[in-house]
């Protein structure tokens, strides 16, 4: 962390007082934790029951002794001291920054079972299944030594396990679950159907991943519809289409644009006049633009495969493939038409949330990770987080190499496989961080034809990811990953029981190697800190070409010249600041992109609370009933032979499904003017503040046509004994509902820069 103070200052990181104060306290629990030792375990449990009673820790020294008493005697795991004092900051609600390998889940379980003793229900939040399954498990002893509960949530849970499961008081689940069960919560018409009940605090793990890269992922709740329109045939007209004449990419390869000689092409293929007509716009024009992201910016293998006939959605950000995952619609039948592939059946976007609102619907929020410091400005700026560094358990021994850089991309990749084969001969576990699955194969291939047998972890065989990363340590080993995958699993040095340490030790611990420098310094450290676990020895070294998509895109073009050795090897001091330099650029441009969109969804969010209010009122209340039988006091008479419970459930049916109606319309329509506006750029008006008038003026629409339209089913609809058939007029729920998340990490690398692209068209 040494080289890192003056920065971490600078961003105001938590680095004085509260932290002094954080020592002194776990100083004293250490001189506390001789007195436990008489205590039997039901008077250690009845301890912390003492000190938590009101709600809040009462004397922080005895209860972190109490913890750490409690942890030793369930788990065999003696808390060290940075461990400790970690508990604390979380507890007082700020993002810790503790490296990997320093045992972050037993801080993680020490906390939530503080805050649930203190009578608070605490999710802790995982970036997947297998890590929420896996530390519930293995954090349960702790957690019910206190008598508390604990559970966890994943994808193949029933509604009726997940219900049980959010009863418990601390919940382990990945972020997308969770946000998915309030979405589903969202649709429901009785109160019993909800499977969660309201948590206090969200405690999460990898939370600049979380908080900042994902933050402006929209979790997407679809219900199925069928019938998308044929999208062949402007397929065939875009797919004639050539770039820079017909259509133009922007420099980060976000987004295609059509050029004016493009769309006369377009319109004359089609037969129509200008694309750009109200006609047009909202249907042609989007159709167009969907048909020319899929011909332009989505690459098949590095943004999907093809399996089996089916297009499967690569998630960058975590370097795989998940199941029910696809993209929004028109997307998704506009890719499945270029690979010539059955275009499925559509469906209807019933509801989304983005991360950072469903982390907003929390009354407390803290979390953990490795690279917090330079999220800092970020995590304060949205959601009013402090960072507090922990200090390593022990030192750092891991040594970080000067870039090596080289003048085109194919000398780089020469030497990338020389140094592996170099490393490996004697050897040292080597472990490769690759920008995409494209980029694995391809270094993986090569590998193998000098003899070298490697493990690769892509998006393609995410089952076995955690199993294969943990034995990235092993002597010998070659592991080849895209940037997340695995992340959160521990790399054990000389295989996962250490058998082989100390030779791994002596060969210099875990080599890791980067293949380019990301758009973030983050994300360079996040693969760093893989290497140098518990004060292993460790090197972690990056390979850069001016060919690099960082220096196209961080450079802006500019030439920089300098003289390569007979490997093409650039070693100079100047080419090394402009490297850091661009890197520094492309954070500045992620930073304006996510400010950006954080403008557009904002406006949706807030109209968010209001509708989650309205529904909570009409779902608890007998107001739904009310409402109708005032607006049509005729239709309430005819029904007065009916009891009271079953006419406020029918109300209840009937104004849900209009409100949830005209919702799901609002977003669909607030999409199409966001992209409509984003074509349009023309600038009369500055695009967000149209934006913003245009959605005020809907969503107060929204509100009096969802109660018209009520009105009007209610005088209509047949009611008896059952409740309200809705159906009978074609206004059922749908019955299936997928789910998925639209990858938006810009952060993640060149790759999935472009897919998040869509954010643009979709949100
Ligand atoms: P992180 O998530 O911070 O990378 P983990 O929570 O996966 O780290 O823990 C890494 C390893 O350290 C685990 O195998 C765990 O058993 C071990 N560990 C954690 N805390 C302690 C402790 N206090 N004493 C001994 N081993 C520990």
């Amino acid at each position: 962390m040494g080289a890192f103070d003056w920065f971490w200052k600078a961003m105001g990181a938590q680095s004085g007082r509260n932290q002094k104060r954080s020592r002194a306290i776990v100083d004293a629990a250490g001189d506390r934790a001789s007195e436990l030792g008489a205590l039997d375990d039901a008077e250690l449990a009845g301890r912390a029951r003492q000190l938590t009673a009101s709600g809040e820790v009462r004397d922080p020294a005895a209860f972190l002794a109490v913890l750490a008493a409690a942890s030793k005697r369930t788990l065999g795991l003696e808390p060290f001291p940075v461990q400790s004092q970690a508990v604390l900051r979380l507890l007082e609600g700020d993002v810790i920054q503790m490296a990997t390998g320093e045992g972050k889940t037993l801080v993680g379980a020490m906390a939530a079972t503080g805050f649930a003793l203190g009578g608070r229900r605490v999710h802790v939040v995982t970036v997947n299944d297998y890590l929420a399954a896996r530390d519930a498990e293995w954090m349960r002893p702790l957690v019910e030594f206190f008598g508390l509960t604990v559970a966890s949530v994943t994808e193949k849970l029933t509604p009726g396990e997940r219900r049980e499961a959010y009863a418990a008081d601390v919940i382990y689940g990945p972020v997308n679950e969770i946000g998915f069960d309030v979405l589903r919560d969202q649709q429901i018409t009785s109160r019993e159907q909800a499977v969660q009940a309201p948590a206090d605090v969200a405690l999460v793990d990898e939370a600049d991943s979380v908080l900042v890269d994902e933050a402006l992922v929209p979790l997407v709740l679809a219900g199925s519809q069928p019938g998308v329109e044929a999208t062949g045939q402007i397929t065939d007209i875009v797919r004639h289409l050539r770039e820079n004449e017909h259509y133009t990419i922007d420099d980060d390869r976000r987004n295609a644009f059509l050029t004016e000689a493009g769309a006369k092409r377009v319109e004359q293929a089609l037969g129509i006049g200008s694309l750009y007509d109200d006609g047009h716009i909202g249907t042609t024009l989007v159709k167009v633009n969907l048909a020319l992201h899929a011909r332009a910016l989505l690459i098949r293998d590095i943004h999907y495969l093809v399996v089996d006939g089916k297009v499967q959605l690569i998630d960058a950000s975590r370097g795989r493939v998940a199941d029910l995952q696809r993209w929004p619609d028109g997307l998704q039948a506009a890719v499945e038409a270029k690979e010539g592939l059955d275009v499925t059946e559509g469906g209807r976007i019933l509801d989304t949330i983005t991360l950072q609102a469903l982390m907003g619907r929390y009354p407390m929020v803290c979390g953990m990770t490795g690279t917090a410091v330079e999220a800092t400005d970020q995590l304060r700026q949205f959601y009013g987080l402090q960072v507090s560094v922990i200090d390593r358990n022990k030192e750092l021994r891991r040594f970080d190499e000067a870039d090596r850089i080289f003048a085109t991309a194919e000398e780089k990749n020469r030497a990338i496989v020389a140094e592996i084969a170099a490393l490996h001969a004697t050897g040292q576990p080597v472990l490769v961080g690759t920008h995409d699955v494209a980029e694995s194969e391809m270094l993986a291939e090569a590998l193998e034809e000098l003899g070298i047998e490697v493990n690769v972890l892509n998006a393609k065989n995410d089952a076995e990811e955690a199993r294969i990363i943990a034995e990235a340590g092993d002597l010998g080993r070659v592991t080849v990953s895209t940037q997340m995958a695995g992340r959160g699993t521990d790399i054990r040095l000389g295989g996962a029981d250490e058998s082989d340490h100390g030779e791994v030790v002596e060969l210099g611990g875990l080599a890791v190697i980067g293949t380019s420098r990301h758009r973030s310094s983050r994300l360079d450290n996040q693969l760093r800190g893989r290497a140098g676990r518990q004060g292993d020895p460790g090197l972690s070294l990056f390979f850069v070409s001016l060919e690099d998509d960082v220096v196209a895109a961080g450079g802006a073009g500019e030439q920089i010249t300098a003289q390569p050795d007979a490997d093409g090897r650039i070693d100079s001091k100047r080419v090394a600041d402009f490297i850091g330099h661009c890197q520094r650029v492309t954070e500045g441009q992620l930073l304006e992109i996510h400010a950006q969109s954080w403008k557009y969804n904002q406006l949706l969010a807030d109209q968010r609370v209001i509708i989650d209010e309205r529904r909570a009122k009409l779902l608890d209340t007998g107001q739904a009933w009310g409402e109708l039988a005032e607006r049509a006091p005729e239709r309430a008479e005819e029904l007065s032979g009916l009891p009271r419970e079953v006419l406020e459930r029918a109300a209840r049916e009937i104004m849900l499904f209009h409100l949830d109606d005209s919702w799901a319309e609002h977003l669909a329509h607030m999409d199409d003017v966001r992209e409509s506006i984003h074509l349009r750029a023309i600038a009369r008006e500055t695009p967000i503040d149209e934006y913003h008038r245009i959605a005020v003026r809907e969503f107060r629409d929204l509100a009096q046509r969802a109660v018209d339209d009520a009105v009007a089913t209610f005088r209509t609809v047949p009611i008896d004994a059952e409740g309200a058939h809705l159906e009978d007029q074609g206004l059922s729920r749908p019955s299936a509902t997928w789910t998925y998340m639209v990858s938006d990490n810009p952060l993640a690398g060149s790759g999935n820069s472009v897919i998040s692209g869509l954010g643009n068209l979709f949100r």
